[in-house]
């Protein structure tokens, strides 16, 4: 903009020097043609008071003179030429029709200026009427107009200059200042505008519909950019807290965009800036490549699970379409290793639950058939049906530890929370394995103090049984069983210790595990299912709390749990 003013400045100051220019030779030209004409007057007074024109003598003087640039002539009333001190008299024709002539014939005086083609510029010519009706004529041929002015040039031209010079200077400085709130104004375009800027530019009435558009607008701005900040921000907090991978890929497989998950999910490294790499740069896993170049080629969605550095994930793939264009893939990278273990474990515990049911069916169904067909007799029908009772007991535990070990975790017990007095619930538990320790020979002691806790008092009650029978059946006769209930920095302890045969350390990581059995011969002589610890295991995690164990082949085991 402002160059555009400093040009139009430019051009208008040249149009306004070039006006003066020629006003001023206009003006000057007029000027030196009165001037011209006055002192061809004069001239032809002077001339007509001081010489005698019937004077042969002076009027040959006066021809003489022809260097003077005065031309005189003398013209008879009826336009015959007298005299001429310059031209040829035998060739010169009668002047009756110069208007100067007429002019002076009858007002006394006459003027005139002719234009002459061959000389190129003009001729005053100045007539009087004398006392005996002849006509004195002087003439004066105009000074060429350049020569006139080349006298005048080097003032004219400075003049000219310091009008320039003026002209476009001020306007310059008008420019300038007219220009200063909108240069302030728009210096703060795209930063935050100041109040003095919007105080400098509202000067201009004829601005004030821009500002406040602009206002407006900044303000919609503002409002829009602030909305983007929130939905990206929003966007960021959501991918980044996923546990879940995001990935979006473009359609040559580099990485657009990856969140942290994504990046763990993958093992790779979080000092790494994945956005522009190749994918295979983080995951070299062949089916899940072939399956993203597939849905490039098809433009369409797939699903794969793959096993990457001991997790399994399931790779849900999306193309993403702009325009019916495909622009890229969207990969959502759930961990599944979990919910596989799970599946494997629910087969393992399908298989183990049918084995164990139909191990004590088969011998009851043997040992029944054999008393059917009459071919037990005497004491040997009363040993069989001990072994039906012993395996029916088996079968019905196993199915209660089933029953027990669906039903919490199933959480189908999570309403029945009250504050059950872990002491009071441990003397009851207790009181009924005193008969099994006693035959067992073993002490059975109980301590600590009454401790409330929230919790399910029937949950409660099968995790200190399970684990008080656990240390009876495991302990030799003549050994020690002890329950203690105490607090420690605010957190509820249970405690049972034992003076038993002790768990071998390569199988203490696995007893918690459903059927697991440490010594299978032993455990089947004293009915256990391999459910009891499993059964532990789940109640405390029902009840938020932790297990651990501790443990010496031949010394005994404690097992601390802690709420
Ligand atoms: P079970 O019904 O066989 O007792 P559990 O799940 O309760 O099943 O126990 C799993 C295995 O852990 C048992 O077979 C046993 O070998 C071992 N075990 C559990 N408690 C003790 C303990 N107090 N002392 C020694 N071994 C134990």
């Amino acid at each position: 903009m402002k160059r555009k003013i400093h040009l139009s400045v430019a051009l208008l100051s040249t149009a306004i020097t070039i006006l003066v220019a020629f006003f001023m030779m206009i003006t000057f030209y007029k000027f030196n043609n009165n001037n011209q004409m006055d002192s061809l007057k004069n001239t032809g007074n002077l001339i007509s008071n001081v010489i005698h024109l019937t004077d042969a003598d002076e009027l040959n003087t006066l021809k003489t003179h022809e260097n003077t640039n005065v031309r005189i002539t003398l013209i008879d009333s009826d336009g015959s030429v007298l005299f001429d001190n310059k031209a040829d008299m035998n060739n010169i024709e009668n002047h009756i029709d110069r208007p100067e002539v007429k002019q002076a014939l009858k007002k006394g005086t006459g003027q005139s200026i002719r234009y002459s083609t061959t000389l190129g510029y003009d001729t005053y010519y100045y007539a009087i009427k004398l006392e005996n009706n002849i006509i004195l004529r002087v003439s004066h041929e105009a000074e060429n107009p350049l020569t006139a002015f080349s006298g005048i040039l080097p003032i004219t031209l400075l003049i000219l200059v310091l009008i320039f010079i003026i002209t476009y200077y001020t306007s310059s400085l008008l420019a300038n200042h007219i220009l200063r709130p909108i240069e302030v104004f728009t210096k703060n375009i795209g930063e935050n505008i100041s109040e003095e800027a919007f105080k400098y530019l509202s000067v201009y009435d004829e601005l004030s519909p821009f500002i406040r558009t602009y206002e407006s607008q900044n303000k919609e701005i503002e409002n829009k950019d602030i909305d983007l900040e929130e939905k990206s921000t929003l966007l960021d907090v959501i991918s980044s807290s996923m546990g879940e991978g995001i990935v979006l890929l473009d359609t040559s497989m580099k990485i657009m965009s990856i969140n942290n998950s994504g990046i763990r999910l993958f093992n790779g490294s979080r000092n790494i800036s994945y956005s522009g790499k190749d994918f295979i740069r983080l995951c070299r896993d062949l089916d899940l490549n072939q399956t993203l170049e597939v849905s490039i080629g098809k433009k369409s969605s797939n699903e794969v699970m793959i096993n990457h550095n001991n997790k399994y994930l399931n790779i849900y793939i999306n193309p993403v379409l702009r325009n019916c264009e495909l622009t890229g893939l969207l990969l959502l990278v759930v961990d599944s290793t979990e919910k596989h273990k799970l599946d494997i474990m629910r087969r393992e515990f399908s298989a183990n639950v049918s084995h164990e049911l139909k191990t004590p069916l088969t011998s009851i169904n043997g040992y029944a058939e054999m008393i059917k067909n009459g071919m037990a007799k005497g004491d040997d029908i009363t040993k069989f049906a001990s072994i039906i009772k012993r395996e029916g007991e088996r079968l019905l535990s196993l199915i209660d530890d089933i029953i027990k070990l669906s039903k919490i975790e199933d959480n189908s017990d999570d309403n029945n929370l009250e504050p059950v007095n872990l002491y009071t619930l441990g003397k009851d538990v207790v009181n009924s394995l005193e008969l099994l320790a006693k035959e067992k020979d073993i002490q059975l002691e109980l301590k600590g103090i009454s401790i409330f806790m929230k919790g399910n008092k029937g949950m409660l009650q099968d995790l200190l049984y399970n684990l008080l029978e656990n240390s009876i059946k495991y302990t030799n006769p003549g050994g020690l069983v002890q329950l203690t209930i105490c607090e420690d920095s605010k957190k509820t302890i249970i405690k049972i210790k034992d003076t038993g045969i002790g768990i071998p350390v390569e199988h203490q990581d696995r007893i918690f595990e459903r059927f697991y059995i440490v010594d299978k011969s032993r455990s089947k002589k004293i009915g256990s299912t391999g459910l009891g610890l499993s059964i532990v295991k789940h109640i405390v995690e029902f009840h938020k709390g932790k297990i651990s164990l501790e443990s010496e082949v031949g010394k005994g085991t404690e097992i601390t749990i802690t709420f």
